[in-house]
């Protein structure tokens, strides 16, 4: 089985800053890390790859500063790694982004199974794989917590909802979105870190891609109006209390005057 797993290089979020006045997101300098969502969609397609054979690799849209994420992966164990990578790229929304990954796989050709994290840490849209699956016009199953079951032509996958799980069965090549609780992923050997440095990462742009602007990049669909900052969150309150039933009642007392009770 062929699986392409689709990765986000992200910054890490902590030092992200907004420039409310300038209207845009400061991002740190630095290579940044693989979207952590990503690392369980990274482990599963090892998993099926070490289960059924074939291939496991990886493809990100992103600028060359992305190449330090793609190592990581490559470092994990997969076979070969993809970075579209074009000036074009630059301001594509989550649609965009999606035409421009589906691009890639059309071009790449001979996949089974595209994975990929439930949303990126960054920009939240949790858009990318429905976008890629409608854009390649291939079923698609969010937010997949298992892999009951694997074939050449179907799988069954159980999808998390708000009070439980629904058993899907879908047929293959399919996009599939994972969470975090399908594994827990694998760190590197330092024999595959020192082999990931050697390897050839190939590189596809517009062009090669057979995309020449239109629906990407600055032509994208959504435009940004305004970025600001989340409101800072309200002081918290210590209730105090000697015993277990003082702290009850001062909660209790505390939710009373407040009418929250
Ligand atoms: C108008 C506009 C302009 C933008 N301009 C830029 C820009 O110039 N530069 C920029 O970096 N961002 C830009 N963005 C943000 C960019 O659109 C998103 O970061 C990107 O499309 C992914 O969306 P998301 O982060 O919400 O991913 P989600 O949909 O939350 O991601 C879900 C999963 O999809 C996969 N995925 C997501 N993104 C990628 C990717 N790039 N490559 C491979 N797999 C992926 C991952 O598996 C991820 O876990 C712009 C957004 C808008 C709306």
């Amino acid at each position: 089985m062929n699986i392409t797993v689709l990765i986000k290089q992200v910054p890490e979020i902590a030092l992200i800053k907004v420039d409310e006045a300038a209207n845009k997101v400061v991002l740190p300098q630095g290579p940044g890390v693989v979207n952590p969502h990503d690392e369980f969609a990274v482990e599963e397609g090892l998993r099926l790859k070490e289960k059924t054979g074939g291939k496991c690799v990886v493809m990100t849209v992103g600028t060359e500063r992305a190449e330090s994420a793609l190592r990581n992966c490559l470092a994990l164990g997969v076979d070969d790694a993809y970075l579209l990578t074009d000036d074009l790229f630059t301001g594509s929304d989550p649609q965009a982004t999606g035409r421009i990954l589906a691009a890639g796989l059309k071009k790449m050709g001979d996949c089974d199974l595209v994975l990929a994290g439930k949303q990126a840490i960054d920009s939240d849209s949790a858009q990318v794989p429905a976008a890629v699956a409608a854009h390649l016009n291939l079923p698609q199953v969010m937010f997949v917590k298992k892999f009951e079951s694997i074939g050449d032509d179907k799988a069954t996958v159980f999808r998390i909802t708000e009070d439980g799980y629904d058993a899907v069965e879908v047929n293959l090549p399919a996009v599939i979105s994972v969470v975090k609780e399908i594994n827990e992923p694998r760190l590197p050997s330092l024999k595959g870190k020192m082999a990931a440095k050697k390897k050839v990462i190939t590189r596809w742009s517009a062009a090669d891609l057979g995309l020449d602007g239109s629906g990407i990049g600055n032509n994208s669909k959504t435009k940004i109006v305004k970025v600001s900052p989340p409101p800072p969150r309200p002081k918290g309150e210590i209730i105090e209390g000697e015993t277990p039933e003082e702290l009850a009642e001062s909660l209790f007392k505390k939710l009373r005057d407040n009418q929250v009770i």
